[in-house]
């Protein structure tokens, strides 16, 4: 398919247009049709700007585990905490992860306590902090999928100072997708897959899905017509039952990926089994930093231990919308006890949690 010019992308007659052949192929296939996308912002865009109330009723599209503070473990939180609350030391993390409610406290309740908890907008801020502060351990909670890794990669190459460390809480996407598949979790026809994300890893790590599993595969951009577009190359495939890996965003994501960051996350990391709130441990679904680095590992150099961390607070549902399972308005605290100023779970905290957009777009 030839993908059209970002001025054709944006304007209303395309959108028209793809409704109508969006409409067309479902008439042909004939039966209720699910999607999953794996990408906060893939449910920002398709909430703000009402793309399922444009849709026909047939379509459905699920959210899935795409927010990564959602998936943060509580055990990498409760450690974090633990280490905030030593007089030595300034933890620095991401200004969504701050407020992720934990197993007792988050790390803005620790703050509040006196902690010296700061915002970073990524690990270069981390390390200047720990120059900065000779006499401190600065650590930084690294999360996020492969698109954050590089960036913690390339802070550990680069002879940072010794009071520098990190808590390495990076996650892969294709092997929880895998997971959810191979468990039949999912009954789905399609996954929309985050541009994000392919922009670093490329488009091989998703072929196990039309190979392995005949299910098609779009990677998208966030465009609203993006998404509409990648929708009706999903179905086109349903249609004709042919399942490929093909990329709506190509104008970003290149087949082969970022073989630069790539090498730096094979340098510094290792794939690991490692768990995900809400979905339990996932083989090579994470990554750890390679011995090479360990001076700069906070596991290794702090050696906390924690146990007993609570992923779901009781009454929260975030393990079954965070897989598409339920829809955060089915959650009996939706709305009422958890909101964006008194989060429950850790979906209704960032901007990618399912929960927080349903909050803001849908009543
Ligand atoms: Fe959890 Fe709140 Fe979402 Fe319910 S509404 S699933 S309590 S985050």
């Amino acid at each position: 398919m030839d993908l059209p010019e970002i001025k054709i992308l944006r304007s209303k007659e395309f959108t028209k247009k793809l409704i109508k052949a969006i409409n067309s192929i479902v008439k042909e296939i004939n039966r209720p049709v699910k999607f999953m996308h794996v990408c906060g912002t893939h449910e920002h865009t398709i909430s703000k700007y009402g793309l399922r109330t444009l849709l026909p009723k047939e379509i459905e599209i699920l959210s899935g585990p795409g927010c990564p503070v959602c998936i943060c473990p509580a055990a990498d939180i409760d450690k974090t905490i633990e280490l905030g609350k030593r007089k030595d030391t300034i933890i620095t993390t991401f200004g969504d992860m701050i407020r992720v409610p934990s197993t007792n406290i988050s790390l803005a309740e620790l703050k509040a306590k006196g902690a010296d908890v700061r915002i970073v907008y990524g690990p270069n801020d981390a390390v200047k902090i720990a120059r900065k502060n000779p006499n401190k351990e600065v650590i930084f909670f690294a999360i996020g999928f492969e698109t954050t890794a590089p960036l913690t990669g390339f802070e550990l190459k680069s002879d940072p100072p010794s009071n520098f460390s990190v808590i390495c809480a990076h996650k892969l996407i294709p092997a929880a997708l895998e997971l959810l598949m191979s468990q039949s979790l999912l009954n789905i026809d399609g996954f929309i897959s985050p541009g994000h994300v392919s922009t670093i890893i490329g488009l091989k790590p998703y072929e196990i899905f039309s190979q392995g599993y005949r299910i098609p595969n779009v990677i998208s951009g966030f465009e609203p017509n993006d998404v509409l577009l990648s929708l009706l190359m999903l179905l086109k495939q349903v249609r004709d039952k042919k399942y490929d890996t093909l990329n709506e965003y190509s104008r970003v994501v290149k087949p082969e990926g970022n073989k630069v960051a790539q090498n730096i996350i094979d340098k510094v990391f290792k794939p690991v089994s490692s768990p995900w709130r809400g979905i339990g441990r996932i083989s090579e679904g994470g990554l750890a930093i390679r011995e090479r680095y360990q001076e700069f590992d906070a596991d290794k150099k702090f050696d906390i231990q924690i146990e007993n961390s609570q992923d779901i607070p009781p009454g929260c549902s975030c393990h079954l919308v965070m897989v598409g399972k339920l829809y955060p308005f089915e959650c009996k605290l939706f709305r009422k006890e958890c909101t964006p100023l008194n989060p429950i779970g850790p979906c209704m905290v960032s901007m990618e949690g399912t929960c927080s957009i349903y909050y803001k777009y849908h009543e």
